[in-house]
């Protein structure tokens, strides 16, 4: 592991929705905007803690992203859930144990593991016969929902999201928590979300979604919540930054690709 850090950060590796922003082939004016805030890679989220780097996600951008933010080498990841959004960059995991001098720890849920087993087959022995070549050295951490876990020096814990049909986790690490791909929370889990400094939020776009929350149902959650402060992610080419950004409320700000906050 690396030196302790006294300061914690949160870096938005990439805070665009499924397709990434612009989208291929539109034209719209967020997507031909020259603003780089309106440029938004597939959604993930860095925490840099105490003992080394979390990985929230592994995006298909997830080479990109952590050449950008000049990550040299992530310590665990963990997932929200197994949209290939949140998952198709975890090929390049295979650099991570040059650095760590062992396998990476993957924390995630049962039916996030089953579909990292069949979507990276070739990364896991089977049959007697061992995984070889240049392939991630994976060990998986089985998590679940409102128990906390240990990880690079700090207390994770995982909170039980509504994303349309699917389960997904979001993650509160001190006052800070990510919550993405979102259109519900239950009440249980919403005490979770009490008293933050920093909510990351999904707002998808203006218009309803049946597995997003559209801006205002995220800041009806936020009306409740009352975070001190909270990013919004999963942006579509909906947003135009600027002129999003002035008309939201005092608190909430859209988050864009390469915004860090500080937290202790
Ligand atoms: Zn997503
Ligand atoms: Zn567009
Ligand atoms: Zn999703």
């Amino acid at each position: 592991m690396s030196q302790q850090r006294e300061c914690l950060r949160l870096v938005f590796l990439g805070t665009g929705t499924s397709t990434g922003v612009p989208m291929i082939g539109c034209e719209c004016a967020v997507c031909l905007s020259d603003d780089p805030r309106n440029q938004r890679t597939r959604p993930s989220v860095l925490f840099q803690l105490r003992d080394g780097n979390l990985l929230i996600d592994t995006t298909p951008e997830m080479r990109i992203q952590l050449l950008r933010a000049k990550v040299k080498t992530v310590h665990a990841i963990a997932y929200t859930h197994a949209h290939a959004d949140h998952l198709f960059g975890l090929d390049d995991a295979r650099l991570f144990p040059r650095f760590l001098g062992g396998p990476v720890r993957i924390y995630c849920e049962q039916w996030v593991e089953d579909c990292i087993r069949r979507v990276f087959h070739y990364a896991f022995a089977d049959a007697g016969k061992a995984a070889s070549g240049f392939v991630p050295k994976l060990e998986f951490a089985p998590i679940a929902p409102a128990v906390p876990f240990e990880s690079v020096g700090e207390t994770i814990l995982p909170i039980r999201l509504e994303h349309g049909p699917f389960p997904v986790l979001g993650f509160r690490i001190r006052n800070v928590a990510y919550c993405t791909d979102v259109s519900a929370i239950p009440v249980d889990s919403l005490r979770l979300l009490e008293d933050l400094d920093v909510l990351v939020l999904d707002a998808l776009r203006l218009e309803p979604h049946p597995t997003h929350f559209s801006l205002s149902q995220a800041l009806e959650i936020i009306r409740q919540l009352r975070p001190r402060q909270t990013y919004l992610t999963h942006l579509s080419h909906g947003f135009d930054h600027g002129p999003t950004n002035a008309m939201l409320p005092p608190g909430v700000a859209l988050a864009y690709d390469g915004l860090t906050v500080d937290f202790s």
